[in-house]
């Protein structure tokens, strides 16, 4: 089955265009939306996936759509339903397989269930779609019914593929032999970065990076009382009072700035430094690197000990230095056994530690229960750390990264395909090379650390990467660009 979806109220383009920062993005993509209406004027747009609510693609959608129809654009979103959880089993498969994961072994079996509930969605969908319209395809669940409905009718079929691998495994070589014959039947496929680009479809693919909103509850300015309030009611500080304990003293320091929160008093007064918050936020994932990052700090912290030749704002600076290690509570999690087994491997290695490193290393559970209150906890971290981490083993893209970068922090990365996307090294960021060796971790954190001057020229230029590529607007431009060649 295929259902119609409306996209939720999103905000409007008046209201992003109110911000000083982003009216000149949003004036570009206004420019570029009019000099490209009169091709797509009379073709509908179809996004079609496999969910409404949960997960990256669902997330992704309502943006992209509420923008493209504000501009004028027919753009429509069905979500393909199927009551048979053999075909999800299938093609979760299929995920894992393109990311090298699992076993490698698709039958026969496979094939006929791929291609009936296939055939079954792209009935469905040809309910809604007429000749003349674009078909938008998001990864491999729905990508066999818009191939068939490509094949049978006059339209535009492009497929999204939101996931993928730097490499070629026996798994991804599985993956692409079993979707090839649906591969070939699009116009063109849409992916995150060049290396995912399956040799089946080079020639046909375009590039387009996933974005982030700027007013959403994860991304938008938070004032310092609502980054207290957050915090609090996250149980990360005290609760507000005139002013909050640490672990962010950072925030205690812009708290003191501003006026209507608290009479002006120097940090010193009641005891308080300026600690380099050091934070990574991500799921509890053995490829996001968590257990390295730690043993980087630790490595870090205990050289410092041994070090006699460091200057004293230098030492100043490791010595006060705190680790913030985020994730999502994965009690609130149904079905996540590898979360809560890497959360306990790392709570057993931070456990190891000596007890004044303990102290500077937090590990933090995010509560789940409410979408929008997890937002603003993310949010309000990544605003109060002085570096951001992701030290990822493999990364898709690496969302994390770019709200971290929107918010000017300084960000340690990896060599990690999705995140080699996103960050300049030595511009907008740092890369380690090896994101399982602690000593080169260790290595980079002290060279961000040792120079506040440094983490501030990399954090406004990540801030301006992210403003020029990786916001809604760069992706719908983006979005209509494709679109409107597809239907040259
Ligand atoms: N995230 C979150 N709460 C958490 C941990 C992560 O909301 O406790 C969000 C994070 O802010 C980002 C997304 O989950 O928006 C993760 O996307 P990313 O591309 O970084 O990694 P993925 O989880 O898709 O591998």
């Amino acid at each position: 089955m295929a259902h119609l979806v409306e996209p939720p109220h999103q905000v409007s383009l008046a209201d992003y265009e109110s911000i000083a920062q982003l009216s000149s993005a949003v004036r570009e993509l206004r420019q570029e939306a009019e000099s490209l209406l009169p091709v797509l004027d009379g073709h509908r747009v179809w996004m079609v996936n496999s969910t409404s609510q949960g997960g990256g693609v669902a997330e992704l959608l309502p943006p992209l759509l509420s923008l493209m129809r504000e501009l004028g654009v027919d753009a429509n979103w069905l979500v393909m339903e199927s009551d048979d959880p053999a075909f999800f089993r299938l093609t979760k498969r299929l995920h894992n397989l393109i990311h090298g994961q699992r076993d490698a072994n698709l039958g026969a079996a496979d094939r006929e269930l791929y291609g009936q509930v296939s055939s079954d969605t792209a009935e469905m969908i040809a309910r809604h779609i007429s000749p003349g319209d674009v078909l938008v395809v998001h990864d491999p669940q729905p990508m066999g019914a818009g191939a068939m409905l490509r094949k049978k009718m006059d339209i535009e079929a492009i497929w999204r593929c939101h996931i993928g691998l730097d490499r070629e495994t026996p798994e991804t070589r599985a993956a692409w032999a079993f979707l090839d014959e649906y591969g070939s039947a699009y116009d063109h496929a849409v992916f995150t970065a060049p290396e995912y680009i399956p040799g089946c479809l080079a020639g046909r693919a375009t590039i387009i990076h996933p974005a982030i909103d700027p007013l959403s509850h994860k991304n938008r300015e938070l004032s310092v009382h609502k980054l207290v309030g957050i915090l609090a009611a996250g149980a990360l500080i005290a609760a507000p009072g005139p002013m909050p304990t640490p672990p962010f003293p950072q925030l205690a320091e812009r708290l003191q700035r501003d006026e209507t929160w608290a009479p002006a008093t120097e940090p010193e007064d009641i005891g308080l430094l300026h600690r380099p918050i050091v934070t990574q936020i991500s799921r509890w994932d053995r490829l996001k690197g968590f257990l390295p990052l730690m043993q980087g700090f630790a490595i870090l912290k205990r050289e410092l000990r041994q070090k006699s030749n460091l200057d004293e704002d230098h030492r100043r600076s490791l010595q006060l230095a705190r680790l913030i290690l985020a994730g999502p509570d994965p009690a609130s999690i149904e079905d996540d056994p590898e979360g809560k087994e890497v959360l306990a491997e790392l709570r057993k290695a931070y456990a190891g530690l000596e007890p004044d490193l303990q102290d500077d290393i937090a590990i933090i559970l995010l509560p789940m229960s409410s979408a929008k209150h997890n937002a603003l906890l993310v949010n309000a971290l990544q605003r109060c750390s002085d570096i951001v981490a992701q030290n990822s083993l493999q990364e898709g893209f690496g969302l994390t990264a770019t709200e971290a970068m929107w918010k000017h922090a300084a960000i340690m990365g990896s060599q990690a395909a999705g995140l080699r996307q996103q960050i300049r090294p030595g511009l907008d960021g740092c890369l380690v090379a090896n994101p399982e060796d602690p000593r080169e971790i260790a290595a980079t954190l002290d060279d961000l650390l040792r120079d506040p001057g440094k983490r501030e020229m990399l954090g406004r230029s990540a801030q301006q990467r992210v403003h020029d590529e990786f916001l809604v607007f760069t992706q719908v431009r983006r979005w209509l660009v494709l679109i409107a060649n597809a239907i040259k």
